[in-house]
């Protein structure tokens, strides 16, 4: 048979400033780029595999998991396929099908797949609605109480640390306190927060965190990352009675090449750019200030901004669209000629956008580049 050309050429990161908030947390550095190369090849991290993906010591991956479970404050680590695997996994182990579970009203849609596909039922604890869309923790107390009441107990609560829509922070120190106080055993989802601000489960006496390696961790994934309490080990990291060095909720082996190989190589860049997350708030919040000038552009969520996605609504970019000959899609193409990438086509009621990791310099151009585009049509 004959292929057609895939088509798989990229450029964007190198010729463009890309905005996108799901992208700027798994930019590869230089090492791990030299690991995708290096271990591109298929079961490359099994050359010395004695049967445990997580006991493998060249690479080194123990060490490496030592480490990460030291990084997050956490006893047990191990890789899985994403965020989302790490929570199927946990609720898959800590529920039975048919079980409630309390989730916050801001949570990701893949929190909700991964309850459906373990047969769970949803409680939600709704966000504030306009225009801060918080999670308030005292109502979150009080349906975890309702739901002790009615169901008799309740084998898991989740709380998005921030969430995708608003980059809204949860205090996970409270919410730890708060299923720790009524015996619920707690699940933070840090896909957007670890690998770019501390994250600290023992403090927090939360009992599972999850994380995703391609959104937050500089690796080029698919990978995730679960961390758990010493007392969940047995439920979650069960063996196979059949293989007995297998452990059945991952599978076996989670995560065996290029995907760990970088989150790997990127470890060391990672902890260091944690350290630096209050200056990458502070230049967020002098860039939402800087659009916020901007008659007709104001953020949402929570303010002033404490993550480094953002979103706007955008009137002012939905009346020039009305008039535009290139109707919704001039504030794209517009910024597009001036090399900056990563908003949706064709959008203007609103946008989400992050400047992660970008330098001052980088992003004082895209704001001025929006309010550029704003002032040139605006009449
Ligand atoms: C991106 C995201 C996910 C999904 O992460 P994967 O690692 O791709 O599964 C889950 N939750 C939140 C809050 C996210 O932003």
């Amino acid at each position: 048979m004959e292929c057609q050309n895939y088509n798989i050429t990229r450029g964007v990161e190198r010729e463009n400033l890309n905005l996108n908030p799901l992208q700027r947390g798994g930019i590869l550095p230089r090492e791990a780029r030299e690991a995708l190369y290096e271990f591109g090849d298929g079961y490359s991290v099994c050359d010395y595999c004695a049967g445990r993906l997580d006991e493998i010591a060249k690479p080194s991956i123990n060490s490496f998991l030592d480490d990460l479970a030291t990084f997050l404050h956490v006893d047990h680590v191990r890789t899985v396929h994403g965020a989302r695997e790490g929570k199927f996994a946990v609720m898959y182990a800590m529920c039975e099908p048919g079980d409630p579970i309390v989730i916050d009203g801001n949570a990701h849609y893949t929190t909700h797949l991964a309850a459906e596909r373990a047969g769970l039922e949803i409680i939600e604890v709704p966000n504030s609605g306009e225009k801060e869309f918080k999670i308030d923790l005292n109502k979150y107390q009080e349906t975890l109480e309702l739901a002790i009441d009615k169901y008799g107990e309740i084998k898991l609560a989740l709380l998005t640390h921030v969430d995708g829509n608003y980059g809204n922070l949860s205090n996970a120190k409270e919410f730890g306190e708060i299923c720790s106080d009524l015996n619920v055993p707690s699940i933070l989802n840090c896909a957007y927060s670890m690998g770019r601000l501390p994250i600290d489960g023992n403090d927090w006496n939360i009992d599972f965190v999850v994380g995703s390696g391609h959104k937050s961790m500089a690796a080029s994934g698919p990978i995730g990352v679960l961390g758990m309490k010493d007392e969940w080990a047995e439920t979650v990291l069960k063996r196979s009675p059949r293989h007995v060095k297998k452990e059945v909720e991952m599978l076996g082996c989670t995560s065996r090449g290029a995907p760990i190989a970088t989150l790997m190589a990127s470890l060391p860049h990672v902890i260091e750019r944690v350290n630096n997350w209050e200056n990458e708030v502070e230049l967020t919040q002098e860039f939402v200030s800087k659009l916020e000038k901007i008659d007709g552009i104001e953020q949402l969520g929570t303010k002033p901004s404490e993550h480094d996605l953002v979103r706007f609504d955008t009137p002012i970019l939905h009346e020039i669209s009305k008039n535009h000959p290139r109707k919704g899609f001039f504030f794209y193409e517009d910024l597009k000629k001036r090399k900056i990438v990563g908003i949706k086509r064709g959008q203007t009621e609103w946008f989400k956008c992050s400047t992660y990791g970008m330098s001052k310099e980088q992003r004082d151009y895209v704001a001025n580049s929006i309010l550029e585009i704003v002032e040139k049509f605006a009449n």
